[in-house]
């Protein structure tokens, strides 16, 4: 699943701001963007773009400050899209009117992308030319790329509660038990034991082995491949490297660590219950992410509340600082989600 930045959305309602009168809020499924006042009807259809969304100068110039210089990314001039607070409402994403797409030469796109064709959920990204933003990723991270990340292992991921509405209404209606646990700000790992193969993976690729490489220097710390090849079993570990020079190290650890927080079975192509996972981490020695609870229910949460229950202190460090937001992670059946901590947002750098 490739996140797609930019899509064709419903406005679900737009909101007064208390004390503003030149804008409002607009809801877009669980986003809410701050807009000009009047610019939009509740029901209309617009491009919603999410935050970390790189946003083109040429379509949205006003998004660099007066008397700033746009940003560069991939060689595109402008402006990376963040979490912001605006007469104290939080406003994530942009909403770009839908006549933004006669801009474009549609001419070769075929009928799909015709404005009057295009329907809720489509992905315009690759039409605007808009990207997900990415750090720099450091050399020790990046490593030797020995091969594609395996078809057979799904890659790390979890989708945002706010894009989750209609779902959430079916969970919550089907009184699922779910088992908490912190999300963690690292980097993607992925270690795995196949047919008589140990490999490592960032979280697209898979690694050469080589010390000068964290993902590897760390899975031999843990004696992974020793470990793994042992047991015998195809199966992929999969955790959130933690540690120096990783995503700015939050938690000001010392030395770098694996969180795990899911296991895959390669033969039955499937992920381990919350409960084998648990017992497979012990197994290897291995920690998981901090668990809060295993036996949450959504009942009547919002996505407000739910929202609401990411912000909080991370138990991961020794400073209280704070979480970057929770991942929910069904019993019963595989389904997932993940709730950034908005507060964590507006604060970081
Ligand atoms: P993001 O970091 O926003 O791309 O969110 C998805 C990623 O969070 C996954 O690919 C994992 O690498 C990472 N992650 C960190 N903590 C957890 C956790 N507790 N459960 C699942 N994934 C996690
Ligand atoms: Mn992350």
């Amino acid at each position: 699943m490739t996140r797609k930045m930019a899509t064709i959305r419903k406005i679900d309602a737009l909101r007064p701001i208390v004390g503003a009168d030149a804008i409002e809020c607009a809801i877009v499924g669980g986003w809410t963007c701050v807009v000009k006042r009047g610019e939009y009807v509740a029901g209309d259809l617009a491009v919603y773009c999410e935050i970390d969304s790189f946003i083109p100068s040429t379509i949205a110039p006003f998004l660099t400050k007066p008397g700033h210089y746009a940003k560069t990314f991939e060689g595109v001039e402008g402006e990376r899209l963040r979490t912001v607070s605006l007469r104290k409402q939080i406003s994530q994403g942009l909403l770009l009117p839908i006549s933004i797409l006669e801009q474009f030469d549609l001419t070769d796109c075929g009928d799909k992308v015709r404005p009057e064709n295009l329907v809720v959920g489509d992905d315009v990204s690759e039409l605007l030319g808009i990207v997900k933003f990415e750090q720099a990723v450091p050399a020790a991270l990046a490593g030797e790329v020995k091969g594609m990340f395996p078809s057979v292992i799904p890659k790390t991921d979890q989708e945002r509660i706010q894009n989750l509405s209609v779902e959430l209404e079916e969970w919550r209606a089907e009184g699922l038990t779910w088992t908490i646990t912190e999300k963690c700000e690292g980097s993607s790992f992925t270690a795995f034991f196949n047919d008589g193969e140990f490999n490592v993976c960032s979280r697209n690729l898979m690694l050469k082995e080589n010390a000068d490489n964290t993902l590897w220097a760390t899975a031999n710390k843990y004696d992974l491949k020793n470990k793994m090849t042992a047991l015998g079993r195809n199966i992929a570990v999969q955790a959130e490297l933690l540690g120096p020079g990783v995503q700015g190290n939050i938690y000001k650890l010392s030395k770098h660590m694996l969180a795990v927080f899911d296991i895959f079975n390669i033969d039955t192509q499937q992920y381990m219950s919350p409960a084998d996972c648990k017992d497979m981490i012990e197994q290897l020695g291995l920690t998981s992410v901090p668990v809060l609870t295993s036996s949450a229910e959504l009942s009547d949460k919002t996505i407000d509340v739910l929202l609401k229950m990411a912000d909080g202190a991370s138990v991961m460090g020794l400073v209280g600082c704070k979480r970057e937001g929770l991942v929910w992670k069904c019993n019963e059946q595989r389904e997932s989600f993940k709730t950034i901590s908005n507060t964590y947002l507006l604060g970081e750098k």
